[in-house]
């Protein structure tokens, strides 16, 4: 078997990333037969359980509330309305909720006491659970884990170099924190990126080398497309084309083996045939749901028609680890400590961020 390499370097990502297409389909599938099952796909649906408000400043997310969308925002979901999603989303094929909070970091307290209760509530549903819900401290990633959570999704967006052109309220070596508190627990790692954000290929080969260099690698690794939302700084910026998604999936499959491969945002601008080519060269995981967060996706039978003509069938869930077990509030051992995340304010401005916060002045 294969062995697991860290040190990758940008240069010998670049040279896998540009090799002949059909050259690196095949070592791309190659690799993905000697790790994984290829004609089965994880099926994960997004939740966005408390939606718009963000304090953050990310370039290409409509949720910032700074900038002027036309996102309805909502506060924090009940556990009963989290629970009724799941189980639609377990009928038609998932196994993996993502509940999404737009958070800068969690705050300790009622709200966290809830979400912690949703995580309970779906993992006794059979069902793996994620979060995706900003900056965490140690404490509440053993807080989450206690109650059952299989997956922390913190994505590191693109390189550690663009990230200055891409957000200015925190920096990356944040996400890198988040991250590591995660691993103190059994918690999975859910850490992927966006292309098609103005970024260079050295970009895309920074943030894969910065992905493979963790020690275990992430064990789901999300590659989203953006969308580009009109209101955000990215409003403009034009779609990638679907031979560059196949690229960097093939790609993340060659550097990362055992990940599960995550074709995420921008699956709506995909045709049937470009997807098919993503699960070729080692996709082997999709958000359902017409939603994910707040842009489109497409529709969950569309979906399963989709799995039917290529044969595909959705993963069981806990395939690749144990389901974790839940312990119930009253005997948790762990106490909240209201302690907060440090991050980093980078101090400086992104020209492109500060006219569209002008922008959403102007139009109220
Ligand atoms: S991506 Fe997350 S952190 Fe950034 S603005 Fe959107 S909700 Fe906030």
């Amino acid at each position: 078997m294969k062995v697991i390499k860290h040190d990758w370097t940008r240069e010998e990502i670049l040279e896998i990333y540009n090799k002949p297409l059909m050259e690196l389909l095949y070592e791309a599938a190659t690799i993905h037969r000697e790790f994984h099952d290829p004609n089965q796909v994880q099926v994960s649906t997004l939740l966005s359980i408390k939606t718009g408000g963000c304090p953050e400043d990310c370039g290409y997310c409509p949720q910032a509330a700074r900038y002027h969308t036309n996102i309805e925002g909502n506060d924090l979901m009940s556990v009963q309305q989290v629970k009724a999603q799941a189980l639609r989303a377990k009928a038609s094929g998932s196994s993996r909720v993502c509940m999404g909070a737009a958070w800068r970091n969690v705050k300790d307290g009622e709200e966290f006491d809830q979400v912690l209760e949703m995580v309970r509530t779906i993992n006794k549903l059979d069902m793996e659970v994620c979060c995706t819900l900003g900056m965490i401290t140690e404490n509440q990633a053993k807080r989450l884990a206690e109650a059952g959570l299989y997956a922390y999704n913190h994505n590191l967006d693109t390189s550690e170099d663009y990230y200055k052109d891409v957000i200015s309220t925190r920096a990356f070596k944040d996400r890198l924190d988040t991250i590591e508190n995660v691993r103190k627990t059994n918690v999975t790692v859910c850490s992927g990126g966006i292309i098609g954000m103005g970024e260079k290929l050295e970009d895309r080969a920074g943030m894969l080398v910065a992905l493979a260099s963790l020690n275990p690698q992430p064990e789901s690794v999300p590659i989203n497309a953006l969308v580009a939302v009109e209101g955000t700084p990215m409003e403009e910026i034009e779609p990638v084309s679907i031979w560059e998604m196949i690229r960097m999936v093939a790609t993340t499959r060659i550097i990362m083996p055992q990940t599960q491969v995550r074709l995420s945002a921008g699956r709506t601008g995909m045709s049937r045939e470009g997807q098919a080519m993503c699960f070729f060269a080692g996709a082997n995981s999709i958000f359902a749901g017409d939603k994910l967060l707040t842009t489109p996706n497409p529709d969950v039978n569309e979906d399963m028609e989709m799995f039917k003509t290529l044969g595909l069938q959705p993963m069981a869930p806990f395939v690749k680890k144990a389901q974790p077990e839940t312990v119930e509030a009253a005997h948790s051992v762990l106490q909240p400590m209201g302690e907060k995340p440090k991050w980093t304010r980078p101090g400086h401005t992104i020209e492109r961020n500060e006219e569209a916060k002008q922008k959403a002045k102007a139009a109220q």
